[in-house]
């Protein structure tokens, strides 16, 4: 079989920019807009066939805000890349989509494009939460834009949703949960809230107003509790979907697999090489009309460091990770992780299935702490290789670990009590 490749297209303008956001994306730059396409289809044009003998089997279009730049535009964007002859028919098509701009109009010309998956952003049912992170629409107009994705035939809709919002409870959380699902979405997406510096949430970060770091894990063990009695399976950390519904493209981020980003911020990678644009619309715009520099980061991936990514990146899924696909990757024994992954079993972290180590969702709730001692194993393991790095390493400060794990009986019995 050909090999496959994922495109992601970013866009980086929204209406306004949202209290907590750190994406690189413009607000109020319209007049900026057909400068970028302009930029946007002479770089597609000139990489995409270059890829073959590959085919293009996912398109991702995120921001910033598609839906706010437009559908033609996306349209034509799209028409660019199946002008390649690379983009396969059953090719999995999204396009990021915000409730005040997604019209019946806009969905319909996304469909017709070929556009075959939405994703949404939700993030709270609470009108006024909404307000307070800068969101410009509200509950109704989710249900609107919902219900225009359907009229126009989109039969695979994903919602975002954030919890551990300012001022949110574990009640508020549950009613967005709630009134998510009577949307009937085929795929959830739910994250918690990160006060990123330089964002004008951060300043809250010490507020009392910012849900506290138990409430935060009640509220997203909740979401694994409740999802799951509806049917949706977990298939990652923050991932939840009806079966057969998993996101095609985040697979790629996952699987190490290649993909070509195009726009402002927008990362590749091909191989063993990755590499990002400026986070700068007028240096790319630049980089590729008069052939200037748009290369931020450039790096080309050792043994060591694809064994780092295939373990960060396969314990945030379900599917987890195996002996065999990590020496794959980076040749070398798995003795020291099979012994780590062994004593979270023994915490009720992970368990492990015809060969597979996957996180519970306790694990998952404690992943950064966990996969950061999987790290270490493997340092540990490259140390007693490599003697020359080992006072190095010793230097390194250790990851700590929680001593008790919490349960999600344990936690439903304290909501109960
Ligand atoms: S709409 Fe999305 S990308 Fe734009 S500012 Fe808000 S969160 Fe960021």
């Amino acid at each position: 079989m050909e090999p496959r490749m994922g495109i992601y297209v970013h866009i980086p303008f929204c209406a306004s920019k949202c209290g907590y956001c750190d994406f690189y994306s413009r607000a109020g730059c319209e007049s900026d807009m057909p400068r970028y396409q302009q930029a946007l289809i002479a770089h597609i044009r000139e990489c995409v066939p270059r890829i073959e003998p590959a085919y293009i089997d996912t398109v991702y279009f995120g921001g910033g805000t598609p839906s706010y730049y437009g559908a033609r535009r996306i349209a034509q964007v799209l028409d660019e890349i199946k002008s390649s002859g690379l983009l396969l028919r059953n090719a999995e098509i999204t396009v990021e989509a915000n409730p005040d701009s997604l019209t019946r109009g806009e969905a319909r010309i996304l469909r017709r494009a070929g556009v075959n998956r939405l994703s949404i952003g939700m993030q709270s049912a609470n009108n006024d939460i909404l307000k307070m992170i800068g969101r410009r629409h509200n509950f109704k107009q989710v249900e609107m834009a919902v219900r225009h994705a359907r009229m126009e035939g989109f039969d695979n809709v994903s919602l975002d949703l954030i919890y551990g919002l300012p001022s949110q409870s574990a009640g508020d959380w549950a009613e967005s949960l709630a009134r998510a699902l009577e949307l009937h979405p085929e795929h959830l997406s739910c994250y918690g809230l990160k006060l990123e510096p330089g964002t004008p949430m951060y300043e809250l970060k010490d507020s009392p107003l910012i849900p506290d770091d138990d409430l935060q894990a009640d509220m997203y063990l909740a979401a694994v509790e409740t999802l799951a009695r509806y049917n949706y399976h977990q298939y990652e950390i923050s991932n939840f979907c009806i079966p057969g519904y998993e996101s095609r493209h985040n697979f790629k981020y996952w699987r190490l697999d290649d993909y070509l980003g195009f726009g402002p911020g927008a990362h590749s990678c091909v191989g063993r090489v990755r590499y990002s644009y400026v986070r700068d619309l007028d240096a790319y715009i630049q980089g590729v009309l008069q052939s200037g520099d748009m290369i931020d980061e450039y790096e080309q991936i050792g043994d060591f460091e694809r064994g780092s990514e295939y373990l960060m990146l396969g314990m945030r899924t379900v599917w987890g990770i195996t002996k065999e696909e990590y020496q794959h990757f980076y040749h070398n024994s798995f003795d020291e992780l099979q012994r780590t992954l062994e004593e979270f079993r023994d915490s009720g972290w992970t368990v492990e299935e015809n060969g597979r180590w996957h996180f519970t969702p306790e694990g998952f709730l404690l992943s950064n702490q966990l996969i950061g001692k999987l790290l270490e194993a493997q340092t540990a393991r490259r140390a007693e290789q490599t003697p020359w790095i080992k006072p190095e390493v010793e230097r390194q400060p250790r990851q700590t670990l929680p001593e008790k794990r919490k349960t999600i009986e344990e936690l439903m019995l304290k909501e109960q009590g």
